[in-house]
């Protein structure tokens, strides 16, 4: 289970600078989802907002292809793509979208119990804390063995992580995700994370 939270004003605004679609989930919002808060958000800037899906379950990923399917132009009229969902929801996204810019509108905070329909080809590890907006949709918590924020460990052999040599280091999938869409300047401008553990509220 779970729980999700808007992010700061601030950081919503800078999102709608531009022409922007959005996702919206509804999988876990029997728990908590900031539904009131996206709908008024919508209202505000829907001058920038090309389309909108919602949808139950966005963590499916043939499921969330359907209702993009139905949507093609929008998306393509779009400059970025919002996703308010969990941190999976926004992974799934990204992984549709490869080209674009797709961030997450929500922090997600855990919960005991089972998460959505994922089948965790893309996981979120329901930091409190969604770094997605600075890593291109590829979550450096999960991706990375060691769930590093500030870049590469530097061990990396042959593409794969020196921890897990059965999986890619996540940091050049980061890496090759944000040059694919022309945003690794990220990596310079925001060039530390600092992760408030606080966030985490295991064991509530
Ligand atoms: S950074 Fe990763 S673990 Fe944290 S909320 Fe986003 S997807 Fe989940
Ligand atoms: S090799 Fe890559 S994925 Fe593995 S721990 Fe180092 S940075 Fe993380």
């Amino acid at each position: 289970m779970l729980i999700t939270k808007l992010k700061s004003q601030q950081e919503l605004d800078r999102y709608f600078d531009k022409r922007v679609f959005i996702f919206k989930c509804y999988g876990c919002s029997e728990i908590y989802f900031p539904e009131e808060e996206v709908n008024k958000l919508i209202k505000e800037k829907n001058e920038k907002i090309t389309g909108l899906v919602e949808i139950d379950y966005l963590c499916n990923e043939d499921f969330a292809k359907k209702y993009i399917e139905k949507n093609t132009d929008e998306i393509q009229n779009a400059k970025g793509i919002i996703v308010f969902s969990c941190g999976v929801g926004v992974q799934v996204v990204a992984k549709i979208f490869e080209k674009s810019m797709v961030v997450p509108g929500c922090d997600t905070f855990y919960l005991n119990g089972f998460q959505g329909l994922t089948v965790l080809d893309c996981d979120c590890n329901q930091c409190g804390q969604c770094y997605l907006n600075y890593t291109g949709g590829v979550c450096p918590i999960t991706s990375c063995a060691k769930s590093l924020l500030n870049g590469p460990c530097g061990g990396a052999k042959n593409r794969k992580c020196e921890v897990n040599p059965e999986i890619d280091c996540g940091w050049i999938l980061i890496y090759e995700r944000l040059k694919k869409i022309n945003k690794e300047s990220i990596l310079k401008e925001k060039n530390y994370f600092v992760r408030d553990f606080e966030k985490i509220i295991k064991g509530i």
